[in-house]
């Protein structure tokens, strides 16, 4: 078996591993990343994402952004340990830590951080722009910005730096368990390269930074439950996150956290291979099942979490599928298909019966659904750049906004399934990314990083991924390369004395 050996060992090449890896290299820290993928897929989400970042500009915080934090931090949790929570972590007892709540002080530490890590991450040459999502109803979300050329230009920047300074990749190397000596510290990893050829590496920390597992249908079967068959990876870099950080790091007992059973996710055209082909005009008309029948209100309204309710009512349905059918006036909607991602064009048809043959689902439950939908749609005035009120009366399940009867040819269809962007479950850490045990101390040598760490509770603050892994992945590796020079000075104070 090959053996190396390196001060620090990065699992993954995203955001949050190859922020891990620059920042102990520039604090003097000999660095490998390792990457399940061929050099030319690597980098998970990051390698595919646009990056929208929750910022008012490069120089400041969206206004809600802890808010928004600590409202997504928790489920119900018990009022007295949330009140045992204003005390000085120090005095925590473990059970607290490793709570299904998010840190306090992780929430101040990602707000206080993140501005200072965009300068940082500017300093390698990313660039950063305002933005605005390209969605027509889902407005109400907070100022935006974005890196030129999206998490792929961040991801270059970084692998372009981290090459110049001596940090090592290793590609193909899918790392499987972690190493620990006697005293339960972790001190480096087993892996495996191509042709199941095992590797070992050592090193004095590992930073865990391998993504949630939206790309392991039975992780996803394990903690989602019904229906996760029926969700797709968003973008074909997810499909190499399996979960393994996470089932890795609690082999040797991390904690626990994050929701297992939610996911983020957008609707995307079925037909479509394209990276987050995603339409978002089901507002503007209806959403069958193959049985023909609606199943849940369409325009609940223009909160951007809408998109995750509807997939995972889609996700539900028998074939995981639903039909998004608009009529006519959708052309009276200026830019509408900016709201729609897929290469393909919509399913057309003259008429509802033949709408239903084209998508072989029963004509006459189709027509009757849109007959009892047009019936229950009452006068008032249309406006689709907010929730106009513009409700159904007397039909189960109600639509909120935006009901206009379908009533004029042509019919347009797109075919909608659940793409998953992340997972919410993984493990626990504090606020300098040290990966806690299920008593709630440090184990010693292993940080996490990224969407490997779970801190988000029953729906997702949008815009705040790509930021978290890079602010928590440059605290990893500026930890780790801490210790790293206070053991040598002490070694050397030892050596000298
Ligand atoms: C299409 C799309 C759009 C998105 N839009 C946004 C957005 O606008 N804003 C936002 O904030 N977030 C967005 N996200 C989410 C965001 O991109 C991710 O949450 C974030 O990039 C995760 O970064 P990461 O470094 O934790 O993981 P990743 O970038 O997923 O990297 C994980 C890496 O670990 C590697 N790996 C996995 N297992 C192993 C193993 N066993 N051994 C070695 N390597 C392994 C993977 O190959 C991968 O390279 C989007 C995601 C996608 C896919």
């Amino acid at each position: 078996m090959t053996s190396n050996a390196f001060d620090l060992l990065v699992v993954g090449h995203g955001i949050a591993g190859l922020s891990a890896a620059l920042s102990a290299m520039q604090n003097g820290a000999k660095v490998a990343v390792l990457e399940r993928a061929p050099v030319e897929e690597a980098g998970g989400c990051t390698r595919y994402t646009e990056a929208y970042l929750r910022l008012k500009s490069e120089d400041e915080l969206s206004d809600d952004f802890e808010g928004v934090l600590a409202d997504a931090g928790s489920a119900n949790p018990d009022p007295a340990l949330v009140a045992a929570m204003m005390r000085p972590a120090g005095e925590w007892p473990g059970i607290l830590r490793t709570m299904s709540v998010t840190d306090p002080e992780f929430i101040s530490t990602f707000a206080g951080k993140a501005i200072p890590t965009i300068k940082w991450l500017k300093t390698f040459g990313i660039r950063f722009i305002p933005a605005r999502l390209p969605h027509i109803t889902g407005r109400e979300h907070p100022g935006l910005v974005v890196p030129v050329g999206g998490g792929y230009a961040m991801m270059e920047a970084l692998v372009n730096a981290g090459r110049a300074g001596g940090v090592a990749f290793y590609y193909e190397t899918a790392v499987r368990r972690l190493l620990q000596d006697e005293a339960g510290a972790v001190v480096g990893v087993h892996a495996v390269a191509r042709q199941n050829r095992p590797v070992e590496f050592r090193a004095k920390a590992v930073v865990l930074a391998s993504g949630g597992f939206e790309g392991n249908p039975q992780m996803l079967q394990r903690y989602v439950g019904k229906g996760a068959i029926n969700i797709r990876p968003v973008a074909r870099g997810c499909y190499y996150n399996q979960g393994d950080g996470i089932r890795m790091a609690c082999a040797i007992g991390a904690a626990q956290s994050g929701d297992y059973g939610y996911y983020h996710a957008v609707p995307v055209d079925s037909r479509s291979g394209r990276t987050e082909a995603k339409v978002l005009i089901f507002p503007f008309g209806i959403v069958v099942n193959n049985l023909g029948k609606r199943f849940t209100d369409e325009g609940v309204g223009t909160e951007y979490r809408t998109f995750d309710a509807m997939c995972h009512a889609i996700q539900a349905q028998p074939n995981g599928t639903g039909y998004a059918i608009v009529d006519a006036k959708i052309n009276d909607i200026p830019e509408f298909t900016k709201a729609i991602l897929s290469d393909r064009p919509p399913i057309e048809a003259a008429s509802l019966a033949e709408m239903a043959q084209k998508l072989a689902i029963p004509a006459a439950a189709l027509e009757e659904t849109v007959r009892a939908f047009n019936g229950a749609c009452r006068p008032g005035r249309f406006i689709e750049m907010r929730a106009d009120g513009l409700a159904t009366a007397g039909i189960e399940p109600k639509k909120s906004n935006w009901a206009r009867p379908i009533d004029r040819a042509p019919f347009l269809c797109y075919p909608l399934i659940p793409a998953s962007i992340i997972t919410m479950g993984g493990i626990k850490t504090n606020a300098n990314a040290q990966v806690l045990n299920a008593e709630g101390d440090c184990i010693p040598g292993l940080y996490a990083a990224g969407a490997v760490v779970g801190i988000f509770y029953r729906h997702y603050p949008a815009a705040t991924s790509v930021l978290r892994g890079a602010v928590f992945g440059c605290i990893a590796g500026a930890h780790a390369a801490a210790k790293f020079e206070a053991e040598r000075c002490e070694a050397r104070t030892t050596t000298t004395a």
